[in-house]
């Protein structure tokens, strides 16, 4: 199975001209500082739309986005703990619940604003669905849309995979004891997937760098039927192969 990167977008401006999106999740955990390593914690990427908080008598204090000390971000994200996925990975800055906003324009069946967001429209929902892909999970947003455009999904992806053992940047140095900030070496601009880490899921966001989608060659096969979506397709690179296949545009798996 060979799997790719999806980024938006090909070409921004002419998928600026085909729609837009101004919107906010309706929850949040906190950037967080620690006051030890003076690491600033923050994810744009880790989101988490089916979490509701709508019961947590605290919601209040997840709602405006900020910065607290790390002891702080530990109060707030013990209180969500129970309310996320089993499997997410939780760190400062990771959204929950719906966006909340407006769609302008006519969004394409599977659509990229940023990196780490993926939307789905009902159409793609079935087509992905009808193609029997793992790791599915489309979830309402709060999204306002034109009149007469369906409505926009989101889908949240597992947060899985690994760097093959030869492409795993290193840790340097200890941990921090209090906010396990850990200083690594860099990732090497070509790198794999360890097969051993790969989830029962054909599209997952990836666990080292959770503003990297990643997606089987199955969900790109679906993809492509789709016509054109704006989203640039990548071939991670397999071991001793040479150079990336289909480095740019929506090229197909063969
Ligand atoms: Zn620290």
């Amino acid at each position: 199975m060979r799997y790719y990167t999806l980024r938006s977008v090909i070409d921004r401006e002419a998928n600026r001209r085909q729609w837009t999106i101004s919107a906010r999740r309706k929850w949040g955990l906190p950037g967080a500082a620690c006051g030890k390593c003076f690491a600033e914690w923050a994810t744009i990427s880790l989101n988490y739309p089916s979490v509701d908080l709508s019961t947590l008598p605290e919601q209040r204090e997840f709602v405006k986005a900020r910065q607290e000390p790390w002891s702080e971000y530990i109060r707030l994200r013990d209180l969500v703990l129970s309310f996320v996925p089993d499997e997410a990975l939780v760190r400062p800055g990771a959204g929950m619940g719906p966006l909340v906003g407006q769609v302008r324009g006519q969004p394409p069946p599977i659509a990229m604003d940023a990196p780490w967001n993926l939307f789905v429209q009902p159409a793609a929902v079935e087509a992905l669905s009808a193609a029997r892909l793992r790791g599915i999970k489309p979830v309402s947003t709060a999204l306002k849309m034109a009149p007469g455009v369906s409505p926009l999904l989101e889908l949240e992806l597992l947060v899985a995979g690994d760097y093959a053992a030869e492409c795993r940047p290193m840790s340097v140095g200890e941990p921090c004891p209090v906010c396990g900030s850990q200083e690594m070496t860099l990732a090497p601009t070509r790198w794999w997937l360890d097969a051993a880490t790969l989830p029962d899921a054909d599209v997952f966001r990836f666990r080292p760098g959770p503003s990297h989608i990643i997606a089987s060659e199955r969900f790109v096969a679906v993809l492509q039927e789709l016509g054109d979506t704006g989203i640039q397709v990548t071939e991670l690179s397999a071991p001793n192969s040479g150079e990336t296949r289909s480095p740019s545009g929506n090229s197909a798996p063969p």
